[in-house]
């Protein structure tokens, strides 16, 4: 690991102004990022500690959920006006990482974690999210765990977090604190596509911070569900996951919000399966009909074709569940 300098601001401005600097990071709970800098696969000269910016509260009312970027994962998960009005988040989280490391991970932190590519976590290798330009090894290697849906030619990698997912399926705007004051960006427009920058994963500029989400309360919302399929049940990432909010009147489907985790470069809307539901009973036909244009558009890998298949079975049991 490489040698780096740890500040303490006791501001958001003097944290933003610290690390804008160059060589500078923001370090939240540290669950991914130490172990980056274990691996030399970060290498920063200067560590930005968000720990006493305030940035911990998780507020509920009627109209929105708010949790600051510095919200324990784990807090989150166990709030109980969380679990009743937006449950979809707190089986995320759940369902995410170790007891342990949701006790000290942060809802911002896990939204920035990077890709658990093997590639890109070994130095010994080419990657172009790492060094751009070096290659990407993935796509005629090791591939089964990347993505479908949303690679280039020059990555492939999923997205890790199953919260976005969740935030995503949910209309979720994240709040962001740069040196040109605040804005807000739809968490859809927060992760870019790797194109010919993988490297580049979402639109924060230098030194700008997650400051907070804020998700709109609906019935939906009250009414959703997140599934993940993994290869072993506990502290594993991904293979699919499906997030669904859903809401019916008089029978028939008035809101349905899809996204899908484990199979796209970042976290994936599934708005033909939402246009596929709108309006219809839903019957088991009206679901596994929707459910089988999930994977439109999907380009697989030598070796991960059979998350197609997976991702549409996902789908229509996440809505089996969410309807019942
Ligand atoms: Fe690197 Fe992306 Fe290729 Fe993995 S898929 S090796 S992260 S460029």
């Amino acid at each position: 690991m490489q040698a780096f300098h740890l500040s303490q601001p006791a501001s958001l401005d003097a944290a933003v102004a610290a690390a804008s600097a160059q060589g500078a990071k923001f370090i939240a709970g540290g669950t991914d990022l130490m172990q980056l800098l274990k691996d030399n696969v970060e290498a920063p000269t200067e560590l930005v500690d968000l720990e006493h910016l305030g940035l911990s509260s998780i507020q509920a009312d009627g109209s929105e959920l708010r949790l600051g970027a510095m919200a324990r994962m784990a807090d989150v998960a166990a709030h109980p006006d969380v679990r009743a009005g937006w449950p979809v988040i707190c089986q995320a989280l759940e369902a995410s990482a170790s007891p342990q490391v949701r006790n000290m991970g942060t809802i911002g932190g896990n939204l920035l974690q990077r890709t658990r590519c093997g590639y890109f976590r070994d130095t010994g290798f080419a990657c172009n999210k790492r060094e751009p330009g070096s290659g990407c090894p993935a796509i005629a290697g090791e591939n089964r765990l990347l993505a479908i849906l949303g690679g280039s030619d020059h990555c492939i990698a999923t997205h890790a977090s199953d919260l976005a997912v969740a935030l995503t399926a949910l209309d979720t705007v994240v709040e962001l604190r740069g040196i040109n004051g605040e804005r807000s960006v739809p968490i859809a427009d927060f992760y870019r596509l790797p194109g010919d920058t993988p490297h580049i994963e979402t639109v924060l500029q230098p030194g700008e911070i997650i400051t907070a989400v804020t998700v709109p309360a609906s019935g939906a919302a009250r009414n959703s569900h997140y599934l993940k399929l993994r290869d072993r049940a506990s502290f594993e990432f991904a293979l699919v996951s499906v997030a669904v909010a859903f809401e019916l009147r008089d029978g028939v489907v008035q809101d349905a919000r899809l996204a899908a985790g484990g199979v796209g470069t970042r976290p994936w809307l599934l708005p033909d399966v939402e246009a596929a539901l709108h309006g219809k009973a839903p019957n088991d036909a009206v679901l596994r009909d929707a459910s089988s244009v999930a994977a439109v558009g999907a380009h697989p890998a030598r070796q991960n074709g059979f998350k197609q298949i997976l991702l549409q079975r996902a789908v229509f049991r996440a809505l089996q569940t969410a309807s019942a």
